[in-house]
């Protein structure tokens, strides 16, 4: 898919676009069978400050997929595992917020591998940084930009 950029003007902006990403990228893999097929975990990496929209993009994204459950970004944890319902029963969506993680140990004693591994695995994680030496190099990249107090740039970069 091709590296595009967007700007939002409110919070329910960013989770529609949120949503339309996440139907572009499951269409695409869905068309996809036999040995094209993706085999591990679509990984989606989110860049940017406190405040910047990454939480609200993962809403839109978590919503668009089947999570029922809201998603949020409790203090305490780390890793948070959602079951989809409806046509995508039997896959799972993962929310990672890193911004207190001390060291990149703790997330894989949570089982990263494995977990993008799992073609059945949507993987979407705040703060990438805190763990640059370990994501893989095929993942996508949206970086999240405070314009104003409530315009976002939201830049996608497909790797
Ligand atoms: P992060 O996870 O990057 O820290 P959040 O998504 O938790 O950011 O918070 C973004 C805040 O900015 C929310 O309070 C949201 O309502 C507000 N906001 C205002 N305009 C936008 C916009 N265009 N896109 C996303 N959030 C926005
Ligand atoms: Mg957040």
């Amino acid at each position: 898919m091709k590296d595009r950029k967007i700007t939002t003007k409110n919070a329910q902006e960013t989770q529609e676009i949120a949503g339309k990403f996440v139907g572009e990228i499951m269409a695409s893999r869905e068309g996809k069978g036999g040995d094209k097929a993706d085999k591990r975990a679509v990984l989606i990496c989110l860049w940017g400050d406190l405040g910047s929209g990454k939480t609200t993009f993962s809403q839109g994204m978590a919503k668009a997929l089947g999570v029922r459950e809201t998603v949020n970004s409790p203090t305490f944890l780390i890793m948070k595992k959602y079951l989809l319902s409806g046509k995508r029963k039997g896959m799972n969506f993962y929310h990672l917020d890193l911004y207190r993680i001390k060291d990149k140990q703790e997330i894989l004693d949570l089982g990263w591998k494995d977990i993008l591994n799992d073609k059945n695995d949507f993987v979407v994680v705040e703060w990438p940084e805190k763990i640059g030496e370990i994501l893989p190099e095929k993942r996508i990249d949206i970086k999240f930009d405070s314009v104003s107090e409530d315009e976002r740039n939201i830049t996608f970069r497909f790797l």
